[in-house]
């Protein structure tokens, strides 16, 4: 099921992305994808006030090419992760409130990290504030302020190149995950057309991590495999689809 969509006749598209700034990125993450001639995109959250001294080590990242995304400032998820009754979440906030968060990240991350355009991450997945009879997705807010979204999107299906909602797409978790079924995603892709978007966190054998035995086996067919493959951050991949789909309006 080949189509053209892609750059160069490739059968379909990657994107790696790295969330929470955890330091196996620098570490470990990025001299391995750039060793395969490889670029990602990390989502953080410059909610700290020290946050100039906190991101100076990934300016030079930010200069070779990979895409330094908004996670949001707080990282503030649903309350149903918090054992204490009444605890604040999405469901205690309001869209004007998740938009002023968001903003601000935006702002302290365009004055650090300049180049380019640059994709948002919903934390833990989720698109709502507000709950029950006033639950209401913040998914236009993320629209209005960024060319690409990514969240669990359709459970099971990697991102059509057409018909993909770019302000909501679907990003696969991949901690635990071995090599063999990480590179089985890259392929599905390809064999399907699609546009397979993985979620990492550390690169090591921790908490949502993924280990790095594992993860050098992806990296290591991706980067052999360039020519059928398509690899680049999230916000140059939807740019990219923007203008095969504005191409194709009739
Ligand atoms: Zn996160």
């Amino acid at each position: 099921m080949n189509n053209s969509y892609w750059p160069d006749q490739r059968l379909g598209a990657v994107s790696l992305t790295f969330d929470d700034g955890d330091r196996t990125h620098l570490e470990r993450a990025i001299p391995l994808l750039e060793a395969h001639g490889l670029r990602g995109t990390f989502y953080h959250c410059p909610r700290d006030e020290d946050y100039r001294e906190r991101y100076a080590p990934w300016l030079p990242a930010h200069e070779r090419g990979h895409e330094i995304g908004n996670h949001s400032l707080n990282h503030t998820c649903s309350r149903n992760f918090s054992d204490t009754p009444g605890a604040s979440g999405l469901e205690t906030m309001t869209l004007e409130e998740i938009e002023a968060d968001i903003v601000e990240a935006e702002r302290r991350l365009r004055e650090m990290f300049p180049r380019g355009s640059r994709s948002f991450c919903y934390p833990c997945y989720m698109t709502h504030v507000g709950e029950g009879l006033n639950r209401q997705s913040y998914v236009p807010v993320v629209a209005r302020h960024f060319v690409a979204g990514c969240a669990a999107g359709e459970y099971g299906f990697a991102n059509h190149a057409l018909n993909a909602d770019l302000s909501c797409l679907a990003r696969q978790a991949c901690e635990r995950m071995t090599g063999p079924e990480l590179v089985g995603f890259s392929e599905r892709a390809a064999r399907q057309g699609r546009w397979m978007i993985y979620a990492f966190h550390s690169i090591e054998c921790g908490r949502l991590g993924t280990a790095m035995y594992e993860f050098q086996e992806l990296i290591e067919h991706l980067g052999q495999n360039k020519d059928r493959i398509w690899t680049a951050p999230v916000a140059e991949v939807a740019e990219y689809l923007l203008k095969v789909r504005a191409e194709l309006e009739p």
